[in-house]
């Protein structure tokens, strides 16, 4: 099979995994900088130029669009799929998945718990916006951020007030949610393959640190998910109908609570702390669903 994998960068662990394994199951696989390719649109004949290459023979792809280029990066999922090529995400559900409002929307109508959570555009009236998380503390986050970055513990009023008034002063749009505390500083990732766990992973924050992002200096081990949270997080993939994505949820007093889905998920973290060959799983769901030309 031919299969593409849309990443900028072919040195990242997860993409190197992603190539090894699709190499040693006897594909083709190659690394394509969605930055660098046209897309052509006429009648009837949608088509992809890399370079000067034409890309007309591809079977599966694998996007890895990182979040600053999400809109050119689904422009060319989107030609993909016009070009009636397997994707493991779709670009739609790429795009929902970014916005972490418009996926807390979805999943919530869906029935999954999550903390409570607000969003507004009227920011004077902070008092109120906190009272409806239910007090300080209180996390607020950019709808768009990665990485830990932009998610900030407003202890108090005072600090909420000025932070949400420095968002504003910048035009970024944030959400107010109820902060966790029980959690302790750590999160659950659960990675999705096929719609099915194929593995989950503790992440602890370092000392002090609430985030617990790996990128933030925190650790993960393996761990084992019980029937609530393998629940949630099936729920998740299936919800915003990403069959690979990796979901984030805290533990908390009233069960798991789901925190965000991730449609592009690290493999090194994962792979690590369990010892699966996840990027494997991926190739084979791949070879399950994509028809070969
Ligand atoms: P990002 O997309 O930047 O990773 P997240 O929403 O996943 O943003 O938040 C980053 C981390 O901050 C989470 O992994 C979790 O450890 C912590 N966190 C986020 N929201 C809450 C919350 N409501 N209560 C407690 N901890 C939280
Ligand atoms: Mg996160």
């Amino acid at each position: 099979m031919n299969i593409v994998i849309l990443s900028r960068n072919s040195n990242l662990y997860s993409t190197q995994r992603l190539v090894e394994e699709g190499r040693s199951r006897n594909h083709h696989v190659e690394v394509i900088d969605p930055l660098k390719c046209d897309i052509i649109i006429e009648k009837e004949r949608p088509t992809i130029f890399y370079k000067d290459r034409l890309l007309d023979y591809v079977d599966a792809i694998i996007p890895r669009i990182g979040a600053s280029i999400t809109f050119y990066g689904c422009a060319v999922v989107r030609q993909f799929e016009m070009m009636g090529v397997f994707t493991i995400c779709t670009s739609d559900s790429i795009t929902r998945s970014r916005d972490k409002l418009r996926s807390l929307q979805r999943l919530s109508k869906a029935g999954i718990g999550m903390p409570k959570t607000v969003f507004t555009n009227y920011s004077r009236d902070v008092d109120e916006v906190i009272e409806r998380v239910g007090g300080t503390p209180v996390i607020i986050k950019l709808l768009e951020g990665t990485q830990g970055l932009g998610v900030v513990l407003a202890e108090n009023q005072n600090a909420a007030e000025s932070v949400l008034e420095a968002f504003n002063g910048l035009q970024a749009r944030v959400i107010v949610q109820e902060f966790i505390k029980e959690a302790k500083g750590a999160d659950i990732r659960a990675l999705i393959v096929d719609g099915q766990v194929v593995g989950a992973m503790k992440r602890q924050g370092k000392d002090g640190e609430f985030r617990s992002n790996l990128h933030r200096g925190g650790t993960a081990e393996i761990m084992k998910l019980n029937h609530d949270e393998l629940q949630l997080a099936m729920k998740a993939s299936r919800v915003l109908k990403l069959p690979v994505c990796g979901v984030d949820m805290l533990q908390s007093a009233r069960g798991p609570l789901l925190l965000e889905v991730n449609s592009t998920p690290g493999l090194e973290g994962i792979e690590g702390a369990t010892g699966r060959n996840i990027a494997r799983s991926i190739i084979t769901y791949i070879e399950r669903n994509a028809i070969s030309k």
